[in-house]
């Protein structure tokens, strides 16, 4: 990484005009690591502007900074303008510029520097900088260990800790994947020591549910169906359910994880029919132990992510999606 940080100090050690993007519909972790770093270099007196593709759930609202994100589709003309008029774009959480939406038509691989600071598995080839660590739990714990080798810790302060804080708590379930070890906990702990306030960030998340996101969750454990020699369980929500429901962005976002939460499962997913695309259903996956949700995706859906948590999508009827599940269980050795 050494070098990589030596060519990034260089890069940034004159006034810079710089995009930070992430992908479309930006989670904790997207919209977390963005606005660190747009803080951070704010204070080494760069002019930075953070362009989401599309608006992020209502839960994350009270981020620091997160007034001054700029959301693409609800500001085309601005957001194209500030693209074409900037020096360099960071890439965030993604690391495949077709997850950035109309973002990614925006920027120009001739003229802009890219730099992509990324935890997914098989980067594409479009950054010149590319900081891409698959290991690592959350791209909010990357960041931090980019930025303290940028500048001291001093320049860390209670704002950008508690947008690393939340991407670290919110891509880990709350600290519990493999992905966390010792290293994790120390940066927590620096965190901590920043003054962050551990307990409020996780209720203004895990605590401050729409009504309308508990009945969904209802609908969905309704749904719940067990495959015992599998360990797995499956969920579906149809559109209607949505519907009838007064579904909101949002809602659907960590429901995956209940059906994980039965004893003796190793692996669960989730189907949700588009509410806008007629035959789109998007499908949430995660595990335990070692079962592979990334290649389990990647091979029958069309999809990736990474070990324990990966999404995938399938054209057709949900019903089709949750049989070429079951067969595709039986088909998958690994
Ligand atoms: P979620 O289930 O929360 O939507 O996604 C879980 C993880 O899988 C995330 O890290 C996300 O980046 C990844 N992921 C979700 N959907 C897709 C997809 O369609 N393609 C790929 N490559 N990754 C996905
Ligand atoms: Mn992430």
């Amino acid at each position: 990484m050494l070098g990589k940080i030596k060519e990034l100090k260089k890069i940034l050690s004159k006034e810079k005009k710089i995009i930070i993007t992430t992908h479309s519909n930006p989670d904790g972790d997207a919209v977390g690591s963005s606005l660190a770093l747009y803080h951070f270099l704010k204070k080494m007196n760069h002019n930075v502007n953070v362009i989401t593709p599309n608006k992020h759930p209502d839960f994350l609202n009270w981020i620091p900074g997160c007034n001054n994100i700029i959301i693409f589709d609800q500001n085309v003309e601005r957001a194209n303008k500030l693209i074409a008029d900037s020096d360099i774009v960071f890439t965030l959480d993604f690391n495949d510029l077709n997850r950035c939406g109309l973002v990614g038509e925006a920027i120009n691989l001739k003229k802009h520097e890219i730099i992509m600071i990324d935890h997914h598995q098989s980067p594409s080839d479009y950054s010149n900088i590319t900081f891409s660590y698959p290991d690592i739990s959350s791209t909010c714990e990357l960041i931090f260990k980019i930025i303290t080798q940028i500048s001291d810790t001093d320049l860390i302060d209670r704002d950008i800790s508690t947008c690393i804080y939340l991407g670290m708590m919110t891509d880990t379930g709350s600290f519990q994947y493999n992905g966390v070890n010792s290293e994790t906990h120390s940066i927590l702990s620096s965190l901590m020591k920043k003054g962050i306030d551990h307990s409020k960030i996780y209720n203004n998340i895990y605590n401050s549910n729409n009504l309308s996101k508990l009945m969904i969750l209802g609908s969905a454990l309704n749904s719940l169906n067990q495959i015992k020699e599998k360990k797995t369980t499956y969920m579906r929500l149809s559109k209607n359910q949505l519907i009838e429901n007064n579904y909101k962005k949002g809602d659907t976002e960590g429901l995956v994880n209940y059906g994980l939460s039965l004893k003796n499962i190793d692996f669960t997913a989730i189907f949700i029919e588009d509410i806008e695309e007629m035959d789109n259903v998007k499908i949430s996956f995660r595990s335990k132990n070692i079962f592979p949700c990334d290649k389990f995706a990647k091979k029958f859906f069309n999809g990736g992510g990474h070990k324990n948590a990966a999404g995938g999508k399938y054209t057709g009827t949900i019903d089709d999606a949750v049989e070429k599940f079951k067969k595709s269980l039986t088909d998958f050795n690994f």
